[in-house]
């Protein structure tokens, strides 16, 4: 077994990642096989809605939601606690975490990931500044405080600062990058910006603390992607790297669940690691895969 594939027993934790737990309306805890454990995720975006369309999107927006809006106050109770129930244990003492072994129940991260892009929230300064600060008053040293997003609007001012906090609370950005044209960028993510928008983002905020990039690869129809388009994707980073930025991983890995559309299907390990190792030859960062 490889050091980034979970044992099989944790395979069902890893599958399920419902945004959805008890009464909350924001806040959820997920086992995460790439963080390693557990992350409590914020959800900043209930309303559903993104700017982004992709492919592969596997937010359920068949069921309505059940509010629009971040409530502060509330979200800021709902993580108080979460944090709480985990720290204290009672998190996994029934329900479906109860089978998480005890080397999967620390807190790894508190990450903004939810059923949109979290920068696009109106609040996600503010939900930064108090996640941040609940970090430091529950003592959560050793905890990462991460973004998940499109990297679309990384460069607003609002985001930028919500950033700086990030970086003086072990923060870390999670950038999703699944293209290297503009054909596949369109056709994958179905944003309505160029490319270039979200590499030069990317490029920005990589020159100011490390950045990890996670880039998902996919079948469409039945096809496996080019390997014209993985080279042109790593060409990206390269270019990205010679401006200045700085990549702490590439993680490569594949759907998991439910997709939006129908001709989306995950690739096997091995196709996995046949793109990180054409990735690994092109460029000088470190490279994972994270299989099905
Ligand atoms: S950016 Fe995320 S939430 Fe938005 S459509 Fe893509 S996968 Fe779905």
């Amino acid at each position: 077994m490889r050091p980034d594939q979970p044992p099989t027993s944790l395979n069902h934790l890893f599958a399920d990642h419902s945004r959805h737990w008890s009464g909350n309306l924001y806040v959820y805890p997920v086992i995460s096989r790439r963080s390693g454990g557990l992350s409590i995720g914020i959800n900043l975006n209930p309303d559903k809605a993104c700017n982004f369309d992709c492919v592969y999107c596997q937010v359920d927006r068949s069921v309505p939601p059940a509010v629009r809006k971040v409530d502060l106050d509330r979200l800021s109770q709902e993580l108080d606690q979460m944090i709480q129930l985990a720290v204290d244990g009672e998190l996994f003492a029934g329900g479906p975490l109860a089978t998480t072994p005890h080397s999967h129940r620390s807190i790894r991260d508190i990450a903004f990931s939810g059923d949109g892009e979290p920068t696009a929230s109106p609040v996600f300064l503010e939900a930064v500044e108090l996640a941040a600060g609940l970090r430091g008053r529950h003592n959560l040293d050793d905890v990462k405080l991460r973004v998940i997003t499109d990297a679309a609007y990384l460069n607003r001012p609002r985001v930028r600062k919500a950033l700086a906090i990030l970086d003086a609370n072990n923060g870390e950005i999670w950038a999703k990058l699944d293209a290297g044209t503009d054909e596949r960028f369109r056709l994958i993510n179905r944003a309505n910006m160029p490319l270039q928008t979200i590499l030069d983002n990317i490029c920005d905020a990589a020159r100011v603390r490390p950045v990890v990039i996670q880039s998902l690869w996919m079948r469409i129809h039945g096809q496996a992607p080019p390997a014209t388009e993985i080279d042109a994707f790593a060409d990206r980073l390269k270019t990205i790297l010679d401006q200045g930025g700085r990549f702490s991983l590439i993680q490569i890995y594949t759907v998991a669940r439910q997709t939006a559309e129908q001709y989306v299907s995950p690739l096997p390990d091995g196709e996995l690691n046949t793109i990180a190792d054409r990735v690994r030859a092109r460029i000088a960062a470190p490279v994972a895969v994270f299989g099905g």
